[in-house]
Order: structure tokens, then C-alpha cells, then sequence
């Protein structure tokens, strides 16, 4: 049964919310919804509730009631996204809309020893990364959004990764999801090559649980990373970039779903931990010489780059004027310290932003002003070479 206002009155539907996951793990007050609410970088609307389930179980009841309410729902993992859509986006949605954050669904389970990684949807890249390091190996994606907290599904969910030349864009063909059927019913995928019973409670539970048996875990053909993506990307007499968002050639499942499924896990691939890595910094003013040098490597070698980021004048010095403070922790405290500070600067921002005589960004511009008062973080034969590059 389908059950829509008024059947569902909203109270009711927040009572029931309520028993699932606990009173304080469903927000509703304006200051306490707003850290999920705002885009990192734009996006932003009011919302019935805010739900953060603890369990696969819980996320399961909480959406296929709110399914069945007839909400829009948004499910957000940590909102670093910077393409809007892991917040809502004004408020002129004709039903109202239910977030579900999924932080507190946190885990991972290693299989064929780490080779592939079962991840729940609250798991940050960091996480990841850290875990696989004890085992020589490490994830598909180490991005600039590691270090802030980003989650591998978010990633999943975005084909994020446009810098990785070898592995492309984040990317699976093997995940555990819910989608909407022409029924209006919420109904459980199962494509992750682990046997789980068709009760979606049952699966969900024994999935969380990680007791897996080796006859519970299958080996299929389906992708755990977009291996094809080393040929096209070589394509370089392509009219179309090799990496923009929103190719469907990279939509699978929950790849590039970006919320339109309600995605429980994904299983990954991993690799072997590079070694003796070597970083060239390349700097002209000829977007010719770079193209011709994109050909080279793209087309000349057997192997291909492992990551490739491209900064103009402005965005250096944007960065060598505002990013010291951020470059100066990394340095001091650490990769491993900064999802931390951001999530205190999180807490930190949505504080102060109930004093309203308080300046917009307060905390970066504190920050700023700190590190202007800290020695140039970045070396001098950079800001040397930065000159130079502006006369070849
Ligand atoms: C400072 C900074 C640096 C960055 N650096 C890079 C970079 O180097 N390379 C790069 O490619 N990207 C980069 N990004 C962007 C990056 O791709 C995203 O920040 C990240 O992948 C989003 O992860 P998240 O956990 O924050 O997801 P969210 O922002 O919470 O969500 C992203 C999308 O996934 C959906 N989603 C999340 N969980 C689920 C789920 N369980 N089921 C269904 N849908 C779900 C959301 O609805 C949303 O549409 C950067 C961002 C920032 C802010």
C-alpha cells in the first residue's frame, strides 16, 4: 500500500522515523538540519527531517517508509560533493523532502585479502586508504577530497577521480541497492556477488554483520574499477574530453547514480601501493606545448601517468595566498589529521552561524589571517619557476 498524505500525516510519518532510528537521530529543528543542508559549494533548501541511521537495517526501514510516504528522499554521505546534488536545491519541490545521512554507516569488509573491498555507505576514502595500507595495497581513488572526510560511495555515486590517467574515474559494476518500482515500492538489488537471502532485512543484516563464508562470496566477471578507461583515455583524436560529468558511458548501477538509487554497499577493486612515484610539475604559458605534450605521454609509452592536475596562474595564486593554512597543517599534523579538522571546523561554522552579527566564513578567515602570518608554504623554486614559465 502506497501511503500518501493525508493517510501518512507528517507527524506520523516523524513518529515512525522516530522508532527506527532513535529521537536524537532524527533533526528537524532548522540549526540542527543546517550542516545538511548547505551544499559545499552551492545547494541549499529546508527539509522535513534529517534521518542518520546506525544500521543497513535501519536505512532500509527508513527508506522504504519514506517510499511508501510518497517523500522525496536525498541521501547524503559526507556533502562534500561540489556538483549540488547531495543537498536540496531551493525549496519548490511539489512533495517535501526527507535527507537520509548515512555518516554513521560506517564499514568495510576485506575479501581475497583485500583484493576487493566491500564498503557500507558511510565509509570515507581516508578509511579506506589507511586499511589498505597495512596490506601493501591501496584504493581506486586517492583524491584531494581523501583528506576531507569523502566517502567511497559519494565517489561511486559521482564517478569522481577526473585526475587518475590509470584507473579513471570512480567507478563499479557490483553493488547492493534499492530502487523505486513502477509500484511506488521500494525493492532490494542485490549485484554484488555475495549470496544473501532475498529477504531484504535478512541480507542487509548478514551484509553488516561480515560474517561472510567463502560459499557466500562469488568471483564474477563484473568490473570493480573501469578498466577500459586506460584505452579511452588514450583516444586523444576524441571530439569529446576523455573525463566530464555526467557520461553515461561510465553509469552503472550505483556508478554515476548520484542519489537516484539508495545504495547499501559497493565492492571495489584495490591496487598494489605504488612505489617510487615521482611528481613533475610543468608550467607554460603555451596551451599549445601542453597539448602537444598531453599527445606524448597519452600515445608514446606502454604506461600511462598516474594522476595528472592541471592549476592556471590565477589558482596558484590563489592558493599561495589563501591555502597556507591548509598546506601548513598537512605539513605539521598530517594527511591522517585533516578529516578530523574539518569535521571540528564543520561543527565549528554551523555554531557560529547562529550569531548573526558574525562576518559570512569567519573560520576561514581566521584561519587565512593565521597563515599569513606563517612562512611561505610553498618552495621557492616554485614561485621561481612560476615567473619563469610566464616568458617561455
Ligand atoms: C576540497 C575538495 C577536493 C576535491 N577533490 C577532488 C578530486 O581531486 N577529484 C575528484 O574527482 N573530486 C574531488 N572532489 C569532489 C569529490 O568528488 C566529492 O567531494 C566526493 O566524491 C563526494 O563524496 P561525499 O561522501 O561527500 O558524497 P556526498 O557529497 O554526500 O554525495 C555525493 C552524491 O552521491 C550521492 N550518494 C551518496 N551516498 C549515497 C548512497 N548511499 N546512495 C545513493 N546515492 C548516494 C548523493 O546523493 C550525491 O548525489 C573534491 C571536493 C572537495 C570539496
Amino acid at each position: 500500500m502506497r501511503l500518501t498524505e493525508p493517510t501518512m500525516h507528517a507527524d506520523r510519518l516523524l513518529v515512525l522515523l522516530r522508532q527506527i532510528v532513535g529521537t536524537p537521530h532524527v533533526l528537524v529543528a532548522p540549526h540542527a538540519t543546517a550542516p545538511y543542508t548547505r551544499g559545499y559549494r552551492f545547494g541549499s533548501g529546508p527539509v522535513r527531517a534529517v534521518i542518520r541511521p546506525r544500521t543497513l537495517v535501519e536505512f532500509w526501514r527508513v527508506a522504504e517508509l519514506c517510499v511508501a510516504a510518497d517523500q522525496i528522499l536525498i541521501v547524503q554521505a559526507a556533502n562534500t560533493g561540489l556538483t549540488g546534488g547531495s543537498t536540496p536545491d531551493g525549496d519548490s519541490y511539489d512533495r517535501p523532502v526527507i535527507l537520509i545521512s548515512t555518516r554513521r554507516l560506517r564499514g568495510m569488509h576485506l575479501l581475497g585479502g583485500g583484493r576487493q573491498v566491500i564498503c557500507l555507505p558511510g565509509t570515507t576514502l581516508h578509511k579506506l586508504e589507511t586499511t589498505l595500507a597495512r596490506y601493501g595495497r591501496e584504493p581506486h581513488s586517492v583524491i584531494g577530497s581523501s583528506c576531507i572526510g569523502a566517502s567511497v560511495l559519494g565517489g561511486i555515486s559521482n564517478n569522481s577521480g577526473g585526475a587518475l590517467v590509470q584507473r579513471g574515474p570512480a567507478y563499479t559494476e557490483m553493488a547492493l541497492f534499492g530502487r523505486v518500482t513502477a509500484e511506488g515500492r521500494l525493492e532490494l538489488v542485490n549485484h554484488l556477488g555475495i549470496r544473501l537471502d532475498k529477504d531484504p532485512v535478512k541480507a542487509l543484516a548478514r551484509l553488516e554483520s561480515g560474517a561472510l563464508r567463502a560459499d557466500e562470496i562469488d568471483w564474477p566477471d563484473a568490473r570493480g574499477h573501469d578498466d577500459r578507461y586506460v584505452a579511452h583515455v588514450r583516444d586523444v583524436e576524441a571530439d569529446t574530453p576523455a573525463r566530464y560529468n555526467q557520461d553515461s558511458a561510465r553509469w552503472f548501477d550505483a556508478s554515476g547514480c548520484a542519489g537516484k538509487l539508495i545504495v547499501f554497499a559497493v565492492r571495489v577493486d584495490s591496487f598494489p601501493a605504488e612505489k617510487n612515484s615521482q611528481v613533475f610539475y610543468i608550467g607554460t604559458n603555451s596551451p599549445a606545448r601542453l597539448e602537444a605534450l598531453r599527445r606524448y605521454l597519452l600515445t608514446a609509452h606502454d604506461e600511462l601517468p598516474i594522476a595528472a592536475e592541471y592549476m592556471h596562474r590565477e589558482a596558484f595564486r590563489i592558493a599561495e595566498a589563501y591555502g597556507r593554512d591548509t598546506v601548513a597543517l598537512i605539513r605539521y599534523l598530517g594527511t591522517n589529521s585533516i578529516p578530523g579538522l574539518f569535521a571540528a571546523k564543520a561543527w565549528l561554522d554551523n555554531y557560529l552561524s547562529g550569531f548573526n552579527f558574525l562576518p559570512p566564513h569567519i573560520t576561514d578567515r581566521v584561519m587565512q589571517k593565521i597563515g599569513r602570518l606563517l612562512p611561505d608554504q610553498i618552495p621557492e623554486k616554485m614561485r621561481i619557476f612560476e615567473n619563469v614559465s610566464s616568458i617561455i
